[in-house]
């Protein structure tokens, strides 16, 4: 269907950092298919894990345990501070649909609204496009399921003025991505966490993207130091393997009854036995720090480049706003002819996600080709100061 634009390359193959397309011409990846294949393409762990289960065990459904999902259970909950409970999706829009569900089995009956902020995305399924704070998106699918409230983001007055004892959860992103990789001021979370105390709502984080290393810290939410009481994950979960997980702490998963909610497919072995082999990887080669190192460097190298007006963003998940007369869009199509895939996360900014285990070669071969697709638009040398 033509729910995606006119798409240019076919590609057909990738390894670490690279991509080879239907032509043989190779790129180096700076999206990972949208902050998803954190430890680059045909990353040979996950390959093996993926090929064992294949062999091994596929599905069974969530009527029995299998071994991958229980130790992915455990380990998620050890990197969100441990004492919690897992629940295992497909995707990262499921794992907030979840999220509201439990949010809304929690608060009961009169306490179900869930707040969230203008310029988040939190998925496409009717609930989670509404939790979406982008109200051009929701025009054409009216009704909407009701329960949702939007607020300014990075407001704390607007999320104190919109907490009342209907409210159920705060949804929030700790970067919103989709939304342009916009970084919230200090304190922003932990006023959210002071709000839904006062007022007896949960606190949710959405790390789907954030999460797991991405933005230098394992969850987006430690950079403000707070402890959220549900967190959804997902894209980098599986390194291309739909996977996604909703984790609460105990009191507010026991709300969830047998019954309540399930998945044919969530968690299951072969997507699960990639997710163990993901993270057993970031774990080892140290995925926040790699990130943190990575993304210092690559922010300071962007911000020099001819047409970029500023950087933003944490660790790994960077945002270039182009000079005025630049479109992102043509420069991301400039950058892919230089065999540099990134993409346009507003009309006037590029969104830079390159693999957490890319080397510092790939990062600065990576800028040269963005350097070469902006001086190709046009973009003017910097005058020195
Ligand atoms: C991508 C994304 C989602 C939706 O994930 P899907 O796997 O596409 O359903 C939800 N929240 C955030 C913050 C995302 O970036």
């Amino acid at each position: 269907m033509s729910t995606y634009g006119p798409r240019p390359v076919t590609f057909v193959r990738g390894e670490g950092t690279r991509l080879w397309d239907d032509a043989g011409k190779e790129y180096l990846d700076f999206l990972c298919g949208i902050s998803v294949t954190s430890l680059g393409h045909a990353h040979p762990a996950v390959a093996a894990a993926v090929c064992e289960a294949a062999g091994t065990l596929l599905h069974v459904s969530n009527l029995f345990w299998t071994e991958p999902q229980r130790d992915v259970a455990a380990t998620l909950d050890g990197l969100l501070g441990g004492g919690g409970a897992v629940f295992f999706a497909n995707s990262g829009a499921e794992a907030n649909e979840c999220a509201i569900k439990l949010a809304r089995r929690f608060g009961g009956r009169g306490r179900h609204s869930v707040v969230s902020a203008y310029g988040s995305f939190h998925g496409r399924t009717l609930a989670t496009l509404h939790a979406t704070g982008q109200p051009a998106k929701h025009e054409p699918f009216q009704p909407l399921p009701e329960g949702f409230r939007h607020v300014a983001w990075d407001d704390p007055a607007a999320l104190d003025a919109a907490v009342d004892a209907s409210v159920a959860a705060v949804l929030l992103e700790a970067v919103q991505g989709e939304g342009g990789v916009n970084v919230p001021s200090p304190g922003y979370l932990a006023a959210a966490r002071r709000i839904c105390d006062e007022r007896g709502a949960l606190l949710m984080i959405d790390e789907v993207q954030t999460g797991l290393g991405r933005t230098g810290r394992w969850w987006g939410f430690q950079h403000d130091g707070v402890a959220p009481d549900v967190v959804s994950v997902a894209k980098a979960l599986g390194n291309g393997v739909p996977i996604g997980a909703c984790w609460a702490r105990a009191e507010v998963a026991a709300a969830f009854q047998p019954g309540d909610h399930g998945s044919t497919f969530g968690g299951q072995p072969l997507a699960a036995s990639a997710a163990r082999a993901v993270l057993a990887e970031l774990v080892r080669i140290d995925a926040p720090a790699r990130a943190e190192a990575s993304g210092g460097r690559l922010r300071e190298a962007v911000g020099d480049l001819p047409g970029v007006l500023s950087v933003r963003g944490r660790g790994l998940l960077l945002a270039a706003e182009l000079d005025e007369g630049l479109a992102a869009g043509e420069v991301a199509v400039g950058a892919l002819a230089e065999g540099l895939v990134l993409n346009a996360v507003t009309p006037t900014a590029l969104r830079l996600a390159p693999p957490l285990n890319a080397t510092n070669e790939e990062i600065d071969e990576g800028v040269r080709r963005l350097a070469a697709a902006l001086v190709g638009l046009g973009a003017q040398p910097r005058r020195g100061c």
